[in-house]
C-alpha cells in the first residue's frame, strides 16, 4: 500500500530526509568510516503500509559491546524518537558498536496510534510467553499470531543478527526505567544519569524485551520516559545516559 503522505506523516518524511542526509553525507554506500568506526544506515524492512523500517549503526563494528535503542515502538510514544534521532546524529561510540531504531512502528506514529495499521500492539506480538489476550480493536491486541507483523517480525530478524548485549526500548509515559528484565548495573546508573526512579514493572505476554531477554539473556530493558514532547535539555540528559551506556 503506498505511504500516505498527510500532516500526521511528517514523522517518516523526517525520518526519511535524515537518512537522505546521511546518505549523501556518506557518499552512494550509505557508510563512512573513520578510524575503524562507522556510520551507516541499514533497511531492515517495511510496515504494513510500506513505510521503510530501518537502523542507524554508529561505531566500531567489531566492538563486543553492541547496544540496541529503539526510539518507538507504540506509536503513539513519540518521545523516545526525538532521543534516537538526536543520539543518531551524535558522535560515533570509541568503544561500542551502537544500533539505532528511530521508529519500528512508522505507520502507528503517523497515525498517532499504538496500534500498527492492522490494529496490533507490536509490544504484544512477540513469541515469548504470547497469548491471545486481547480481540482485534482492543488496545493490546496480540495479532493472529507471534511476530505476524512485519514491524515485529523485521526486529526480530534484526535482533538475532545482531544479538545486541545491552538493549534500550523506549516507551512513554510513566516516567520510570523498568528495573525488572535487563542488565541491574546498567539500569541503575541509567536511571540516576536520565534522573528518573528504578521501578519493576509487570512482565507482559509477547512483549519485544522479555522475548528479546531470551535471544541474549538479561539484556533488555525498558525506558518509561514522561508524557508529552521532551525538552531540548531533557532529551540531552537521555541521550548522555545512552551514550555512558555505549562507555563514551
Ligand atoms: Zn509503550
Amino acid at each position: 500500500m503506498a505511504v500516505r503522505r498527510t500532516a500526521a506523516g511528517r514523522r517518516p518524511g523526517a525520518l526519511l530526509g535524515a537518512v537522505a542526509i546521511l546518505l549523501a553525507a556518506c557518499g552512494r554506500s550509505g557508510a563512512s568510516q573513520a578510524g575503524g568506526t562507522v556510520h551507516r544506515t541499514v533497511p531492515l524492512g517495511g510496515s504494513v503500509q510500506g513505510r521503510p523500517i530501518s537502523a542507524v549503526e554508529l561505531g566500531d563494528p567489531r566492538a563486543a559491546r553492541r547496544v540496541l535503542v529503539v526510539g518507538c515502538l507504540h506509536g503513539d510514544e513519540p518521545a523516545g524518537a526525538a532521543v534516537a534521532d538526536a543520539l543518531a546524529a551524535g558522535p560515533r561510540p570509541a568503544h561500542a558498536d551502537l544500533w539505532i531504531v528511530p521508529v519500528l512502528n512508522p505507520d502507528g506514529m503517523a497515525a498517532g496510534t499504538r496500534g500498527n495499521a492492522h490494529g496490533v500492539d507490536l509490544n504484544r506480538n512477540f513469541p515469548s510467553g504470547w497469548r491471545r489476550i486481547g480481540a482485534q480493536g482492543s488496545a493490546h491486541h496480540p495479532g493472529a499470531a507471534p511476530l505476524s507483523e512485519p514491524e515485529s517480525a523485521a526486529a526480530a530478524r534484526f535482533v538475532r543478527r545482531v544479538r545486541p548485549t545491552v538493549a534500550i526500548w523506549f516507551h512513554q509515559h510513566l516516567a520510570v526505567v523498568d528495573g525488572s528484565q535487563g542488565p541491574k548495573d546498567v539500569e541503575r546508573r541509567f536511571a540516576r544519569d536520565a534522573g528518573l526512579p528504578l521501578r519493576s514493572l509487570p512482565d507482559y505476554p509477547g512483549s519485544a524485551t522479555g522475548w528479546e531477554n531470551t535471544i541474549v539473556g538479561g539484556s533488555a530493558f525498558v525506558v518509561e520516559l514522561p508524557g508529552g514532547r521532551p525538552s531540548p535539555e531533557a532529551v540531552r540528559r537521555y541521550v548522555s545516559a545512552v551514550r555512558r551506556v555505549t562507555g563514551n
